[in-house]
């Protein structure tokens, strides 16, 4: 057995076991194997081993992975996650290449991503990101903003809105790390209330995962605990 292979197990045990805590059904969450700065060999080793979601922070990379990985796998149907800061030229490509965009906190990048999807292709999963720390410096729309911009992307025909996303300050209990989820799991529930077809809170990552589960993670987004440290800052 692979050391990726292992890894995912123990994360798929970790993901259980958070959601018995919580008394949810593991199946209610699904993982998304963050695989920036590794190679396409970590991708195919992953594949193997099951996993069939990867997410994304850097354009170029991940086109560069996509296709070294189907050119090694010609058959791997894969889903491709973007979840990094999104710049209004990279945007056609996003719309071209990826399955599903978590970073989206701007009406403009989704205006872009929603035209520039390609009419072959089903609508783009989309994530609205939003920033739940409040500081100035962090991605993210301001919660306040969430109700028009969720609405506004739900209207756009080559999106489609599935959720919330984000990314809180790092904190060092339990409790701690819970907070600003139980803030973006309220917002999530707001927003349903105004009839939005929600079905997706992308919030946990490898040192966070069981506070998000316990607050209704839907999707955790997990690298270091899969594939190891990352070897430079990115
Ligand atoms: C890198 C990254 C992750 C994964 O973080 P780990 O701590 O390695 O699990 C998750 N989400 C986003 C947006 C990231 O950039």
């Amino acid at each position: 057995m692979s050391l990726i292979s292992r890894n995912l197990q123990a994360v798929h045990d970790s993901i259980a076991a958070a959601a018995r805590t919580a008394s949810r059904e593991a199946a209610e969450i699904s993982l998304l194997a963050v695989s920036k700065t590794f190679g396409p060999e970590a991708v195919i080793e992953a594949a193997d081993a099951g996993q069939t979601a990867f997410g994304e922070n850097y354009l170029q990379e991940a086109l560069d992975k996509m296709a070294a990985v189907r050119a090694a796998r010609p058959g791997l149907q894969l889903d491709w996650h973007f979840i990094g800061p999104i710049q209004s030229n990279k945007t056609r490509a996003i719309a071209e290449h990826f399955d599903w965009v978590h970073s989206i906190e701007r009406e403009k990048i989704a205006q872009r991503l929603s035209e520039q999807r390609p009419a072959h292709l089903p609508p783009l999963n989309v994530c609205l990101q939003i920033n739940i720390s409040g500081e100035a410096s962090k991605s993210g729309a301001a919660p306040e903003q969430a109700p028009e911009l969720a609405h506004a992307i739900a209207g756009m025909p080559g999106l489609r809105l599935r959720g919330l996303m984000a990314i809180p300050e790092p904190a060092d209990t339990f409790e701690r790390q819970r907070a600003p989820f139980k803030q973006l799991h309220q917002l999530f529930d707001r927003l349903r209330m105004q009839g939005l077809a929600l079905d997706t809170l992308s919030i946990g990552m490898s040192v966070d995962m069981a506070a998000a589960i316990a607050e209704g993670a839907t999707m955790v987004r997990v690298g270091t605990a899969i594939f190891g440290q990352r070897h430079y800052a990115k």
